[in-house]
């Protein structure tokens, strides 16, 4: 007789990758995965998956996976138990607060942590510590759409849920590549384009959709402002535009007629590199679709002018009025990772409370003073490069880092290195030794996503389920218990003793949050926010009687084009553009472990081939990559996919050390990285 078999347990969670928020099935027996299977009922996959959500888990049972802590001692790490490395926390956060007050300590959480989780560390901060300094890794991808999003239409996120998206019969997909960052959604826009729905592309690469696009628009990586600005020249001048949407819902037409005088379509073509008519065609399309949405990417924020990029764009939705009151398809983000929607939400922001009210407004502090029993700090706290400059300035006493490889996804990495190093403390919870955790004092080994209990939000603003499919290996533990664990070393009760009471709480300070729980959500499936009623679907599209600014009006702006922190010159003559690849994710510390790293198993770098005449470069050949900050060795890839005069690479290999090179020039608003812009040249390595 055969023996009998243990019993196939199914687990309906959400993907912990990218932002799309794909529902799935893991299939598990006697504590291992069997499968992993896209969910008939996912809201945003209906049925489909990716490369790295279904089969990108092999990771969990890595050998390298970190199941105890580790403490430094005598210069190296090596195994302790929790006790000690708690009390190695507690110790140096005492000493922090002790020398340099409670703003001498600094927490970056986790795009990858559930929000219960995010909440919690930013709860921690305020209340334990009593500084604002937390802050998470939105800051380098959408901190730009957040602040653009909020000044043009009174909310940070997205205007629209992506089914409105789908029903538009013209596209304009802006500086993202979903065919291989958010691989559902571009297999589910590539549908709707195939099938008549008109694009426009504006992406300096020939990749993924843009090759299907009616239009491609390839500007100048950097030119993005100027490029709108000329988009919305035309539709002006040609009429366009919802005069009576304008009338009534907008603000700040005269001020931008009279900006966009200075960008008529010959002058946007010298700015931009886009040929004038394309201009004009692609405002065209945009102009005279019924339903034209927007859909963007990093291309538009990881820039110098990332925040103007974002409300130029959002001019184009106002001025055509397709946003909003009724009409829908709007300006939509696409966030990259699994939860970065979700880390801001619950207030993982060195000025905005859960549900974004202000550290500095007394209605909303009072309101967490009420539910916490505490009073909130109202001086808002640092942002994650400030940190690091803090750190450096000897004026940093503690770092608790949360599930970010800072050394390797921060830009001009050799600077971060030197602030980690100058810290006292730097605490990390990490699944893997991470760049940033072999620099740590105290590493404390934690959960994946599929070992986790809370909820993400995804890109179109939607809570959604995680639950545990696995047990924890060792004794790894949840960011929820670590959090919990270092505020008891320090005497401090944080309450909210499982996630779903942390959830319940937020609902109280937030009041967007106000009728969410695990419980409707376990009977509902998603929900969007904002949500401020257990009675009532959450809202999934926007602004449909008024926009959320005061007047109720979008706000217009008039934000002049202004060149980015670095332009190619005789020394540093070629464009870097760093950004994503199909079959990993972000650093790689997952997808690089699973057999995906069959797929693609190193960082490339992208040149035309009329590049790689010019500097002497072989395909296959290393070529080293220098900027003003670092340099990178890369294997060239010759492709006609690269623009001429740039170079692109992704950054899933933290080896090749990519982040060495790219600048430290940010956002001027945000301090988003312009990750999208550093100058450099190339040396050929011959073999
Ligand atoms: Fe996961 Fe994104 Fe792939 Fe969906 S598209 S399976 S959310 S990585």
């Amino acid at each position: 007789a055969r023996a009998s078999r243990p019993d196939l347990t199914r687990t309906r969670t959400t993907c912990g990758y990218c932002g799309v928020g794909c529902s799935l099935e893991v299939l598990t027996r006697d504590g291992e995965i069997t499968a992993v299977l896209p969910d008939l009922d996912g809201p945003v996959n209906r049925g489909h998956a990716c490369v790295k959500g279904r089969f990108a888990h092999g990771f969990v049972r890595s050998p390298e996976r970190l199941t105890r802590p580790l403490v430094r001692r005598d210069g190296r790490l090596e195994p302790a138990s929790w006790a000690e490395a708690l009390d190695r926390v507690a110790r140096g956060l005492r000493a922090a607060v002790a020398e340099g007050g409670p703003d001498a300590v600094a927490a970056i959480s986790s795009a990858r942590a559930t929000n219960e989780e995010n909440y919690l560390v930013q709860k921690f901060m305020r209340v334990a510590i009593g500084t604002n300094n937390v802050d998470n890794c939105s800051r380098l991808c959408h901190a730009p759409s957040a602040a653009g999003l909020t000044a043009s239409f009174g909310l940070a996120g997205g205007t629209d849920s992506f089914d409105d998206v789908e029903r538009a019969d013209c596209l304009l997909l802006v500086g993202a590549n979903p065919v291989e960052a958010h691989p559902v959604v571009g297999a589910r826009l590539l549908q709707r384009v195939l099938r008549g729905t008109r694009l426009i592309a504006v992406d300096p690469r020939a990749v993924g959709l843009a090759r299907h696009a009616d239009v491609h628009l390839r500007p100048h990586p950097g030119t993005n402002v100027a490029l709108f600005h000329g988009l919305a020249h035309v539709l002006l001048a040609e009429g366009l535009a919802d005069e009576e949407f304008l009338r009534l819902h907008a603000a700040g037409l005269p001020e931008l007629t009279g900006l966009l005088a200075e960008y008529p379509p010959d002058r946007v073509a010298v700015l931009t590199g886009v040929p004038a008519a394309d201009v004009v065609e692609a405002a065209r399309l945009y102009g005279r679709a019924e339903r034209p949405a927007i859909v963007y990417g990093l291309g538009v924020t990881e820039h110098l002018h990332g925040t103007d990029g974002v409300r130029a764009l959002a001019n184009l939705a106002i001025l055509r009025g397709a946003v909003g009151i009724g009409r829908g398809y709007g300006v939509n983000p696409l966030r990259g990772q699994n939860n970065v929607q979700g880390a801001s939400d619950m207030g993982a922001l060195p000025d905005s409370l859960p549900g974004y009210g202000k550290v500095t407004d007394p209605v909303a502090t009072a309101r967490a003073t009420e539910v916490w029993g505490v009073p909130v700090p109202t001086r808002p706290g640092l942002r994650i490069p400030e940190m690091f400059a803090a750190a450096r300035a000897g004026r940093l006493g503690a770092l608790w880092i949360i599930g970010e490889d800072v050394c390797a996804t921060d830009p001009d990495a050799t600077r971060v290195a030197e602030a980690l190093d100058a810290c006292p403390l730097v605490v990390c919870q990490e699944l893997f030794l991470s760049e940033t955790a072999r620099r740590a004092d105290v590493v404390l080994p934690a959960a994946s996503w599929l070992e986790k209990d809370g909820t993400f939000v995804n890109f179109d603003r939607r809570f959604q389920r995680v639950r545990p499919a696995l047990p924890l290996p060792g004794e790894a533990g949840t960011d929820f218990a670590a959090v919990h664990a270092v505020a008891a070393a320090l005497g401090v009760d944080l309450g909210c003793v499982t996630p779903a009471d942390a959830l319940a709480e937020c609902a109280r300070v937030a009041p967007m949050f106000a009728g969410l729980s695990h419980a409707r959500l376990d009977r509902e499936g998603a929900i969007p926010w904002p949500c401020p009623d257990p009675d009532r679907p959450g809202e999934a599209t926007l602004y449909r009687e008024r926009f959320a600014t005061p007047d109720g009006r979008a706000r217009l702006a008039a934000v002049p084009y202004l060149p980015p922190g670095e332009s190619p010159d005789e020394d540093y003559p070629l464009v870097l553009v760093t950004g994503r690849r199909w079959a990993h994710y972000n650093s790689g510390s997952m997808t690089r472990r699973t057999d995906n790293l069959r797929l693609d198993a190193e960082d490339r770098l992208d040149l035309h081939p009329s590049d790689a005449v010019r500097y002497a470069v072989r395909d296959g050949e290393p070529v080293v990559v220098e900027s003003r900050h670092g340099q990178a060795t890369l294997t060239a890839r010759l492709t006609d996919e690269a623009a001429q005069g740039q170079v692109f690479c992704s950054f899933h290999f933290p080896s090749s050390q990519v982040n060495t090179v790219t600048s430290g020039h940010s956002d001027i608003e945000t301090s988003c990285p312009e990750y999208k812009v550093t100058a450099v040249r190339l040396k050929p390595l011959r073999k």
